[in-house]
């Protein structure tokens, strides 16, 4: 096992009804700026019980926040930050509206002139303004942990931002949230959750017996519970299960003591920023075929994900990590969910070129748990994903 520090300080408020006590977890007399996305807080009734449990706060809103939040719109609700001088910020929504909001808590504090640099100079925020969230999807983990991911139109750039001063305060995670998400976000949920505990596991074995059988029953867990959500999003059992199993899949927890990868979220971000492809799709296009690319490096624990996960007992470390792959993709296709590129844009053909010079010009060491991902093997493993 590697060495590692752990410390995740996000108090979690779980189950039927815990929104009515967020405002025990706000310091009393705070002016509170609630953060949101395009409106389905309105209509599945998370906003009623939200400002209910405000009662007594001075409360400012702010919504708005497109899924892939962005810059220019987050610059909006900095300036309100400053001019009506909050004091905590509340951020009600998915993954888009969380990352939002812990760019803003970075951004609040930041003294330097343009706060993208945040972003592009990889300035680890340390102390962040408070907030804290209530999840209404399933499915990043940033409700638990202290990433963020920022798009910019204007420049087709999707950035990651972090540090120990972006951990939520707390977060709510009441698993009724899930009667009113839409089929595709559900399908999202799954397979970035998925791809997340992927991310942290299938690298080379590094002893961490524990992390690794962790890993394992969070996939087993959304490989039971997500088909059952998708059919039926009233079943609590099915989605309480899945909630924590997204959040568990990227809290810090499993990542300690083993090496990460990382890089089919990285290649998958700019899929993201150039054609729109929703996060989780974008790992489930780039995933099966880095996998096959980087297939000597990782043989040995896709098979082990293949005999634990997929149960698959017969062949070589060969034929079971191949089969591992194979079964990974049909999971995906059978949640609905397509894996080529061409699946979801006719204008694919210069990706690949387009994708390795974004790489060159950043100047990025290589990617994955062996830095050994250099920008002509990211053309190579886009062009597979065509
Ligand atoms: P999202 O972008 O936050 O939300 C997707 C859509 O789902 C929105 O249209 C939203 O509508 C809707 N929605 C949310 N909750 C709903 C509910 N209860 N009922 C009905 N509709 C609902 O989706 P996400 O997958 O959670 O977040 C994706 C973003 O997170 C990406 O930018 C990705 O890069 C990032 N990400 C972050 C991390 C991390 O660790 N920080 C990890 C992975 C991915 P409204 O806008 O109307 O609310
Ligand atoms: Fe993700």
């Amino acid at each position: 096992m590697l060495n590692f520090e752990f410390k995740n300080p996000t108090k979690i408020l779980f189950g039927k009804g815990q929104i009515s006590n967020l405002a025990n977890e706000i310091p009393e007399g705070s002016k509170v700026l609630m953060l949101y996305g395009g409106g389905s807080i309105k209509q599945n009734g998370i906003y009623d019980q939200v400002t209910a449990a405000l009662k007594g706060y001075e409360v400012v809103e702010f919504g708005g926040i497109p899924a892939n939040p962005e810059y220019e719109i987050l610059l909006k609700a900095l300036e309100v930050i400053k001019a009506q001088k909050i004091d905590f910020m509340l951020a009600v929504g998915g993954g888009s509206v969380i990352d939002g909001t812990k760019f803003l808590a970075a951004a609040a504090l930041y003294e330097g002139n343009e706060p993208w640099d945040i972003l592009a100079m990889r300035i680890r925020t340390e102390k962040g303004f408070p907030f804290g969230t209530v999840l209404t999807l399933p499915a990043t983990g940033s409700e638990m942990n202290s990433g963020s991911v920022i798009t910019r139109d204007a420049t087709k750039e999707k950035l990651s931002m972090g540090g120990p001063g972006l951990f939520p305060r707390f977060s709510v995670l009441d698993p009724e949230v899930i009667r009113s998400i839409p089929a595709r976000q559900l399908q999202n949920g799954v397979v970035d959750a998925f791809n997340h505990v992927l991310e942290q596991y299938i690298t080379y074995p590094a002893g961490a017996i524990l992390q690794d059988r962790m890993a394992e029953s969070i996939l087993q867990t959304l490989i039971e519970v997500g088909p059952k959500v998708m059919k039926n999003p009233n079943d609590y059992e099915a989605a309480s299960n899945f909630m924590w199993a997204c959040t568990m899949a990227l809290n810090g927890l499993i990542q300690k003591g083993v090496p990460t990868d990382w890089s089919v979220h990285a290649i998958g971000h700019e899929l993201t920023a150039l054609y729109g492809i929703d996060h989780a799709r974008t790992l489930a296009i780039i995933g099966p075929n880095l996998y096959k690319y980087k297939f000597e490096n990782k043989k040995e624990k896709l098979a082990q994900f293949g005999e634990r996960v997929w149960g698959i007992q017969e062949g070589s470390i060969e034929e079971k990590a191949s089969l591992a792959i194979e079964k990974t993709l049909v999971f995906y296709h059978d949640l609905g969910v397509q894996t080529k590129l061409s699946d979801y844009t006719s204008e694919y053909q210069d990706t690949a070129q387009f994708i390795e010079n974004r790489f060159k010009e950043r100047n990025w060491v290589g990617l994955g748990e062996r830095q050994d991902i250099q920008p002509g093997d990211v053309f190579k493993i886009v062009e597979m994903s065509y």
